[in-house]
């Protein structure tokens, strides 16, 4: 074969495997976008996906009728912070991290809290007992502060219980008026 027949014929080849290429990562971009998070702010500049942001906000105005503010530190990271604070984590220069991409905080369904680092704190304590009823929960046990939602994992509360099975204080019923009736 001479050499510009051979030229053609690469010119060709690639020509003709090229849109495969480009076809390939157009589905790979899909895949991505499919598999990224539907991501919604929360309070704070924070980001959550759609479904435990809406559930979050709804936890933070429970709490705020109890006297309590949710203060977030960390919701939704990047692959990229993620890796960052992995990377900080391995060098023994960081709070523990997940691996890129293990994080639920990546899939957008962790929340970092402010719960004044101890577990007697009144944040802490009320998260205790009501998160459930929200569909959030704790998944880390060196880790006070990280809430992660998750719904269908998270049983509710029983009747007239809080999320430890503690009875709720319920306001004492109104003792029934006696209504007096006149036989004759
Ligand atoms: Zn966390």
């Amino acid at each position: 074969m001479s050499v510009p027949l051979l030229r053609w014929g690469l010119v060709l080849l690639v020509c003709l495997l090229a849109p495969v290429g480009f076809a390939q990562d157009v589905k790979k971009a899909q895949k991505a976008k499919a598999k990224a998070p539907r991501l919604v702010r929360i309070h704070g500049g924070h980001r959550l996906h759609r479904d435990a942001a809406a559930s979050f906000e709804r936890m933070t105005a429970a709490a705020r009728e109890s006297g309590q503010s949710l203060l977030v530190t960390s919701a939704w990271r990047s692959y990229q912070q993620q890796r960052y604070l992995w990377r900080l984590y391995r060098k023994g220069k960081g709070a523990k991290a997940a691996r890129p991409g293990r994080s639920n905080h990546n899939r957008g369904l962790a929340v970092d809290l402010v719960v004044g680092g101890e577990l007697e704190s009144p944040t802490y304590e009320w998260l205790a007992g009501n998160a459930c009823r929200f569909g959030f929960r704790r998944t880390v046990a060196s880790e006070p502060w990280h809430w992660e939602y998750r719904p269908r994992s998270t049983p509710a509360p029983g009747d007239g219980e809080d999320c430890l099975g503690r009875p709720v204080n319920v306001e004492p019923e109104p003792a029934p008026a006696v209504v007096r009736t006149d036989a004759s």
